[in-house]
C-alpha cells in the first residue's frame, strides 16, 4: 500500500512522574508490534485480562491486517483495490463489503470537503512518484499532468454497497486509498482488542493512533507530536489523550525537492500538483482514527486558512503546524486547544 515509508509522524512516550508524593505502582504492560502497510505498528496493552492468549491475539492482529491489505493496498498488485483499478469496464464490479465502505465513506469526505480529499487522484499520486512506481527525480511535465487530470474526480467514482459493487464512469480511473487506510486499520486493530476485552490500549500504525483507558501508571496518554523536520526527529508538544484517535499528515517525510522546491506526496486534485502552502503538518483527533486521517489530508490539501476555516466551521480538532520565516508556528482550532493544553 502506498502507505509510504515509515512515516512515524508521532512518537509516544509515557512520562513517568513521581519526583514528588507516592511512588505510582506501574501496571503490566505488552507490546504487539511488527510491519505492516510499508510501515511499522505497535500495540500496547495496559493490564489486559490475565486469562487473555497474547501470543493468539497477536497473530489475530497481524491476520487482520494482512487481509486489509490484500483488500486495499496499490502496493500489492493482487489486492481487491488493485484488480478494480485494472478492470477494463465501466460496469457494476461486485466487490466485498469491506471495500466498498471504504470507497463510500471515502466519497463522502470528498463531498464534505468539496473534493480536496480524492481517492481518485491515484493517477497523479503515481505519475509524481508517490506510488507503488517508485520516485522521480524532477515534475512531470505539464503535459503529462493535465493527461493524468482527465482521470481524476470522485465524480468518476461510483459505489452501491447494497450490491455491493463500484463503478467507474472510465475504465482508467484509478483509486487510491493510501489517505486513510492507516487510520482505518487502526480503528480495525482497536476494534479486534475490545473484542478480547482490552479497556487500556494505544494502537499506532505508521502515526495514526487510537487510544482507550490509560497508561500503565493509570494516566492518560502521553503523544508526542513530532516537529516537521525533515533530518531530525524531536517533539513539537505532547498531548494527553484518552478514548479518541488522532491523526497526522505532513509534508516532511515523503517528498522530493527539484531547483530549491520541495515536492510531498499530498496532492490537490484540482491542479494536479502537490500542495505548496506554508502548512508542514496537519493533526486531527477525532472518535475515529480512519476520520481522523481522511480529515488530516483533507485539511493540508486546504492548507492553513482555507483550512482552519473549514475545520472551525465544522468542529474539526485541528492542529496546523505552519513553516515561517521565524520557524514553526502553530494554530489551532478552538475544538483542539479545549482538548490539550499546548
Ligand atoms: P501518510 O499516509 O503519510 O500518513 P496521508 O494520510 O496524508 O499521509 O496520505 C497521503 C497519501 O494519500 C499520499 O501518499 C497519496 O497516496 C494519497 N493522497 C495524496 N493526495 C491526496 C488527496 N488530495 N486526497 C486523497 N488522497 C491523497
Ligand atoms: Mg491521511
Amino acid at each position: 500500500m502506498i502507505l509510504v515509508d515509515n512515516l512515524l509522524i508521532i512518537l509516544f512516550f509515557s512520562l513517568i512522574l513521581g519526583a514528588c508524593g507516592e511512588p505510582v505502582e506501574r501496571l503490566p504492560e505488552y507490546e504487539l508490534s511488527g510491519q505492516t502497510m510499508g510501515t511499522s505498528y505497535s500495540i500496547k496493552l495496559v493490564a489486559p485480562d490475565q486469562n487473555l492468549d497474547r501470543q493468539t491475539l497477536g497473530v489475530k492482529l497481524s491476520a487482520r491486517l494482512d487481509e486489509i491489505n490484500s483488500t486495499m493496498s496499490t502496493y500489492r498488485p493482487e489486492s481487491e483495490l488493485s484488480r478494480f483499478n485494472r478492470l477494463d469496464s465501466t460496469d457494476w464490479s461486485p466487490v466485498s463489503t469491506e471495500l466498498c465502505a471504504l470507497v463510500a465513506d471515502a466519497l463522502e469526505f470528498s463531498e464534505r470537503t468539496d473534493g480536496a480529499f480524492d481517492i481518485t487522484v491515484g493517477p497523479l499520486v503515481n505519475l509524481w512518484g508517490f506510488g507503488p512506481d517508485g520516485d522521480i527525480a524532477r515534475p512531470p511535465a505539464d503535459a503529462a499532468i493535465a493527461d493524468a487530470l482527465t482521470r481524476v474526480g470522485f465524480g468518476k467514482l461510483h459505489a452501491n454497497c447494497d450490491l455491493p459493487a463500484l463503478r467507474k464512469d472510465r475504465a482508467d480511473v484509478y483509486v487510491d486509498l493510501s489517505a486513510l487506510a492507516k487510520g482505518y486499520a487502526v480503528d480495525q486493530s482497536a476494534e479486534l482488542l475490545e473484542t478480547h476485552r482490552v479497556t487500556d490500549y494505544l494502537v499506532e500504525i505508521g502515526g495514526e493512533l487510537r487510544m482507550r483507558g490509560h497508561n500503565a501508571l493509570g494516566e492518560l496518554w502521553a503523544i508526542a507530536v513530532e516537529k516537521p523536520q525533515d533530518d531530525t526527529r524531536s517533539v513539537q508538544s505532547v498531548v494527553r489523550l484518552t478514548d479518541s484517535a488522532m491523526a497526522t499528515s505532513g509534508d516532511y517525510r515523503n517528498f522530493f525537492e527539484f531547483e530549491g522546491r520541495r515536492y510531498s506526496h499530498t496532492i490537490h486534485p484540482k491542479t494536479g500538483r502537490p500542495v505548496t502552502h506554508d502548512a508542514a503538518a496537519v493533526t486531527v483527533v477525532d472518535k475515529s482514527a480512519a476520520d481522523a486521517d481522511a480529515l488530516a489530508t483533507a485539511l493540508l490539501v486546504l492548507g492553513p486558512e482555507e483550512g482552519l476555516a473549514f475545520a472551525a466551521r465544522e468542529g474539526i480538532a485541528a492542529y496546523f503546524l505552519l513553516r515561517t520565516e521565524s520557524g514553526i508556528e502553530q494554530r489551532t482550532t478552538g475544538e483542539f486547544a479545549a482538548m490539550v493544553n499546548l
